[in-house]
């Protein structure tokens, strides 16, 4: 059923021809994205998985550790060495488990820094039981200067379900780390819907964060790739997330929450404080991603990087496995998800980049999310309202997932697939 309406939304939206959208490997084995001034680079190391973690990652042994770094930063030097690099405005440390390999943070962003903008965004994922005062003085010392805490819950029963391996003190000791280490602001992601979890003690985390002064929370939806373990449990009847009502509640108490306690929405997931601009990943328009899995986007092409990590070393500098030309409508639709993703919509810019108004390529589709009351036009932008942005995210859901998994599990069992169908 999710399939069908999959396929008929993405033949309206964007047409039926380009169904399924289809990456493929490179005809020429030395290809490289186009540069960007986004910046993406992939830490995969984790001391143990959890079991509903999608991401790409491998066991930290120190002679993988070792080879990863070298050929990471061959990657990134023969990204310096092309003639149109452009500057770095954003560089973001994403994993596994990033500051598991502090040295390879300070090696890459030593390698970046002849490209670095003064201003630049540096940003890394951090896990809590490594964010010591030490540790994170260190990341600082090295340039870093926004933080994501991977907190999850501030529970101890549920920490143990995800397979997360610190006590609740140790996250609230992290957030205060973090506040007094000089970062121009720090993210926490809470996670809602575990098995078990209530609504109360999802608001306690909530309250606590907010009471930690923490500068933005990312609250996600417990998600169960079919490709994970806990994806493979819950069709086994064994990992029962939280029903949608628990979880509606979950998502509409954050919302409040935040915002009574002076927070804005800044994306289907994310508040921020005011004056603070938001931690984002991949939201960017166009990107650049290094190491083993990271995916790029520029000049309308779409590519990921071996996920294999030993191809990965072995390959570097040319490591690049998939790849997707994006048709113009589809550079389209892509800009207006994220600017959906992002709850507000810019028509000035669309427009700019087109060339045509938004209405002219997207109007009935405004219009009908108008009707249901999910969109409201305020100026130059369309706003999401609240139920908008709950709403929207689940729709959302039902394509991105549907291509994580498709992705992520073709990718994990073949280094080097011939194509990949995101159907
Ligand atoms: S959730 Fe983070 S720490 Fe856990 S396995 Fe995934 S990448 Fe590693």
């Amino acid at each position: 059923m999710a399939a069908v309406f999959r396929r008929l939304a993405y033949s309206y939206l964007i047409g039926a021809a380009e169904w399924p959208p289809t990456f493929r490997a490179p005809q020429d084995q030395t290809f490289r994205p186009a540069p960007s001034g986004n910046i993406y680079v992939h830490l995969p190391f984790c001391e143990t998985f959890c079991p509903h973690c999608p991401y790409n990652k491998a066991h930290c042994e120190s002679s993988l550790v070792d080879a990863y770094q070298g050929a990471l930063i061959r990657e990134i030097e023969d990204y310096r060495a092309r003639q149109d690099v452009l500057p770095v405005h954003t560089l973001y440390f994403g994993g596994g488990t990033p500051t598991l390999t502090p040295q390879t943070i300070r090696a890459a962003i030593d390698a970046f820094r002849p490209l670095l903008t003064p201003n630049a965004e540096v940003a890394v994922e951090a896990y809590p039981s490594h964010a010591t005062l030490a540790q994170l003085k260190e990341l600082r010392a090295m340039g870093v200067n926004r933080l994501s805490l991977g907190i999850e819950s501030l529970n101890p029963t549920l920490l143990k379900r995800l397979g997360r391996r610190y006590y609740p003190e140790e996250a609230l000791s992290a957030m205060e780390h973090a506040k007094t280490s000089g970062f121009d602001m720090f993210d926490v992601n809470l996670i809602l819907g575990i098995p078990g979890q209530s609504t109360e003690e999802f608001c306690a985390g909530v309250s606590a964060c907010i009471e930690a002064g923490v500068d933005q929370i990312s609250a996600y939806p417990l998600f169960t790739f079919d490709h994970t373990p806990a994806g493979r449990a819950r069709h086994a009847g064994l990992f029962a997330k939280a029903d949608d009502f628990s979880r509606l509640k979950m998502q509409r108490s954050v919302s409040r929450m935040t915002r009574a306690a002076g927070f804005r929405r800044t994306s289907v997931w994310s508040y921020t404080r005011e004056d603070i601009s938001a931690y984002t990943t991949v939201t960017r328009p166009d990107y650049v991603g290094f190491g083993a899995g990271a995916g790029s986007k520029a000049e309308g092409l779409a590519a990921f990087n071996t996920f294999s990590v030993s191809a990965y070393i072995n390959a570097t500098p040319y490591s690049t496995a998939l790849i997707y030309q994006l048709s113009r409508r589809q550079q389209k639709a892509d800009w207006l998800y994220w600017q959906v993703y992002n709850t507000r919509i810019d028509r000035q810019a669309y427009e700019t980049q087109f060339g045509v108004p938004l209405e002219r390529d997207f109007g009935m589709i405004l219009n009908f999310l108008r009707m249901l009351g999910l969109l409201k036009r305020h100026g130059v932008e369309y706003v999401l309202t609240e139920t908008g942005a709950i709403w929207v995210h689940r729709i959302q859901s039902l394509f991105s997932l549907n291509g994580i998994d498709a992705m992520w599990t073709a990718c994990q069992k073949e280094p080097w697939p011939n194509a990949v169908a995101i159907a």
